[in-house]
């Protein structure tokens, strides 16, 4: 651990050369922690005993460190999370990335930059998870569902286009499973009715439409790095994105509106309402993300090409399983203009040419052991639209594809890094219901 590069810049941590410094920073963390953490993440695996003798050997060298270690450096927002900025920025070809605590804050911080208001209509898929809307409801923003794409799940530019009024403000497209929505189409629509875009990347890191990088075609892109995702920081995180000017004021829009580099008069800071399209706002609140999880994301990213092409040759070899099955419709790969991360395999029936649909479908793979979790049910369907006074059922009828789909033909299959076994195990087993579902 390096001890002296304490942010001496930083008048809350001003530990310079003082005598007495304000704050040690981290003087609670030291190295029995650390050994804690490394217990904690790689837990015991089947031969307890003889782990723990292996283990009992890591953690003596480790505690060996004591000797030479005092104080653990910076935890929140430091070198790391600079570091890890940085290498996004180059990865993405954005000129601002902020990281955040989760992809969440980063569809907060966007649509307040947007210039979204209490009234202002915000534009989602039906079909997504239900953090996508959440930022715009907290802001008193009316939510307008709109239908999927039967093929992807992704928003239906058709169906956005039928949707938009003056009062529209943002379209928010999903990039369901890491796969990318039509964006051409989106785009065309944003400019022609002067419309912000906030792209939910939350599955697509590392993917990439028409040469560009997935969460960046809009004026605002948030990625998730919550542990269910293709790469994640310690639990929790994301990354917000954008070339607009306005992604200087990101890290003040990160937390509450702090600004270090401009203090007023006899004090050491001054807080700031931030500029977003058409007047000022308040900054939501404080969605500052830790050193060490700006070091494991850092660390995976390395890791990030391997990543995805794993889920790909997975998904590849499902296809290549499923291809001729009457009534499975395989999942949407890769072209020259699309690349996918892969994050979940999209798996339809065709009901038509079978016995039931997909909840029979569900019923016979969960009698077999293969979990499959159809993300995510059409937000009209939970309890809060009607709660917040949304005609539910309107909006159910005006989006028959996420309905049917939802109802009858889609559900997700898993794509991480599993054996060959698994994979083999899971292909059979789908062909096997499906065929017991033939008519
Ligand atoms: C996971 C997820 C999110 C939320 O990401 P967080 O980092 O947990 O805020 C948003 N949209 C979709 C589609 C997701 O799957």
């Amino acid at each position: 651990m390096e001890k002296e590069k304490k942010a001496k810049s930083d008048f809350r941590y001003a530990t310079g050369d003082v005598k007495v410094p304000w704050a040690a920073i981290g003087e609670n963390v030291n190295i029995d922690d650390v050994v804690e953490v490394i217990r904690f993440l790689i837990p015991t695996g089947e031969d307890t005993v003889r782990y723990n003798e292996r283990f009992l050997g890591v953690e003596e060298e480790i505690k060996k460190l004591r000797e030479t270690s005092r104080y653990a450096t910076k935890l929140s927002l430091a070198d790391k999370v600079k570091e890890l900025e940085e290498e996004v920025k180059e990865f993405l070809g954005v000129k601002y990335a902020c990281f955040v605590t989760n992809a969440t804050a980063g569809f907060g911080i966007g649509l307040k930059f947007s210039g979204v208001k209490p009234g202002d209509e915000v534009i989602t898929p039906a079909i997504t998870f239900c953090s996508t809307i959440s930022p715009a409801l907290e802001m008193g923003a009316k939510v307008v569902l709109a239908d999927v794409d039967p093929r992807t799940l992704n928003i239906d530019p058709e169906d956005v286009a039928r949707k938009i009024t003056s009062k529209t403000k943002v379209i928010m497209p999903v990039y369901i499973g890491g796969y990318p929505p039509d964006m051409d189409a989106i785009m065309r629509l944003a400019e022609e009715n002067d419309i912000a875009v906030v792209e939910d990347a939350a599955h697509a890191f590392g993917g990439s439409y028409k040469g560009k990088m997935s969460g960046t075609i809009g004026h605002f892109g948030s990625y998730s790095f919550h542990e269910v995702k293709n790469v994640n920081a310690l639990g929790e995180g994301g990354i917000v994105v954008t070339n607009e000017p306005c992604g200087e004021d990101f890290p003040k829009a990160r937390f509450v509106g702090f600004d270090i580099a401009h203090p007023i008069e006899k004090w050491l800071y001054d807080v700031v309402a931030l500029k977003g399209k058409g007047g000022y706002y308040s900054a939501a609140g404080n969605h500052s993300s830790t050193e060490i999880q700006a070091v494991v994301l850092l660390s995976q990213m390395k890791r990030l090409t391997d990543i995805i092409e794993i889920r790909k040759k997975n998904a590849e070899y499902l296809n290549s399983r499923f291809e001729g099955v009457e009534g499975i419709v395989p999942c949407p790969l890769d072209t020259d203009e699309i690349k996918s991360t892969y994050h979940l395999y999209l798996f339809q029936l065709d009901p038509d040419r079978l016995r039931g649909d997909i909840q029979d479908f569900k019923k016979g793979l969960g009698e077999r052991g293969v979990t499959q979790v159809p993300h995510f049910a059409p937000l009209y369907r939970f309890s809060y639209m009607k709660q917040l006074g949304y005609d539910t059922e309107a909006i159910r009828r005006s989006c028959p594809n996420a309905e049917e789909v939802f109802l009858h033909r889609f559900t997700h299959l898993p794509l991480y890094p599993l054996t060959q076994e698994q994979l083999e195990y899971m292909a059979d087993n789908v062909i096997e219901v499906v065929k017991e579902m033939r008519k």
